[in-house]
């Protein structure tokens, strides 16, 4: 089964290395915090820990002890997992959710001889409930150990954080992440990965969203924006207004990228620092046409269209007005 072994986990090896160590000189601590960007594994490989700390047999996690097998079939007694309610707007972990946990964690272990716990995206408490978990961490009995996630550590209190250790993980390399798109049968896997930021979550996302459609619609516009009529605008406007406005946020998040590209694209700097690497010569054509003024102008316009995309505003009207303060831009 896939997803419940070390060897499942692309890329970090290192920091994996190092649990994995710990976990087997029996040194993992109560409390750790997994942190780094979303979309990285953090999550599995808490998973693959918890089972391993669980595990029965010297070769952790075996996959075939009782212990194994139970967190298989996610009805391991001894494991929990919480996370935040991901249907609601805005996901939050409760202060009920740590309570309830609380009371779990005072109880003896069933089957293993201590009890693992994982919160994903733990940031996503409140301070109560932060606080809570602080004293259900500190609770002398030592018989349950915590796995934090989380992509945005500093808004978990300080007081928290000094209890736990905390790994840091890296964003994965293009090839772990083109290898983890072609494991989902994925296509065009070595482009989307050149554009995910290195985070596979993001390159599912964009996989899933048509990302890569998108991404060369903006660059083809920005490239036509001189050539643009008044018409083109309004048409152009009027056909990205037919899409749900998520793609069109999308739309402007590219946008943002090439234009910060076109600022460095003939500076010769480290390839890592461009979005757009593999698009390189095009924006290299495409810089001649603009002055950087005018880029810095349409990058403002565009966190402005940003902003006043969470407004409820006609997305036609709002798109239209946008296209023609671009053209203003580079006509300045
Ligand atoms: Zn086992």
């Amino acid at each position: 089964m896939e997803g419940f072994n070390w060897s499942d986990i692309l890329g970090n090896e290192e920091k994996v290395g190092q649990i994995r160590e710990m976990i087997k000189s029996r040194q993992f601590p109560n409390a750790v915090i997994f942190s780094g960007l979303a979309g990285i594994g953090k999550k599995m490989i808490a998973k693959v820990a918890a089972m391993s700390l669980l595990c029965e047999s010297d070769n952790k996690p075996c996959g075939d002890c009782p212990s194994c097998r139970a967190f298989m079939a996610a009805s391991h007694p001894d494991y929990y997992y919480m996370e935040p309610d991901r249907s609601k707007a805005n996901p939050m972990i409760k202060i009920d959710q740590v309570r309830a946990l609380q009371a779990e964690v005072s109880l003896m272990p069933v089957m293993s001889d201590l009890r693992m716990v994982i919160i994903d995206d733990a940031e996503l408490m409140n301070g109560a409930a932060q606080n809570c978990l602080l004293k259900t961490i500190e609770e002398p009995s030592g018989l349950s150990k915590f796995i934090l996630t989380t992509s945005n550590r500093s808004r978990l209190l300080m007081t928290l954080r000094s209890r736990c250790m905390i790994i840091n993980f890296e964003r994965l390399s293009e090839a772990d992440i083109a290898r983890g798109l072609d494991l989902r049968n994925i296509d065009n896997a070595a482009e989307i990965a050149v554009i995910s930021n290195g985070s596979l979550g993001q390159a599912i996302k964009l996989a899933e969203n048509d990302g890569l459609q998108i991404r060369s619609d903006t660059l083809d516009f920005l490239e036509s924006l001189p050539k643009l009529s008044i018409e083109d605008i309004f048409s152009k406007g009027q056909s990205l207004s037919t899409q749900p406005k998520e793609n069109f946020r999308e739309w402007t998040n590219n946008l943002q990228k090439f234009l910060r590209d076109l600022l460095i694209v003939n500076v010769d700097i480290e390839k890592h620092y461009y979005y757009n690497r593999d698009l390189r010569k095009r924006l290299s054509k495409l810089h001649g046409q603009f002055r950087d003024s005018a880029v810095f102008d349409m990058l403002h316009e565009t966190a402005e269209i940003q902003r006043r995309l969470n407004s409820n505003a006609n997305l036609e009207l709002l798109i239209e007005s946008f296209f023609i303060r671009l053209k203003k831009s580079i006509q300045k």
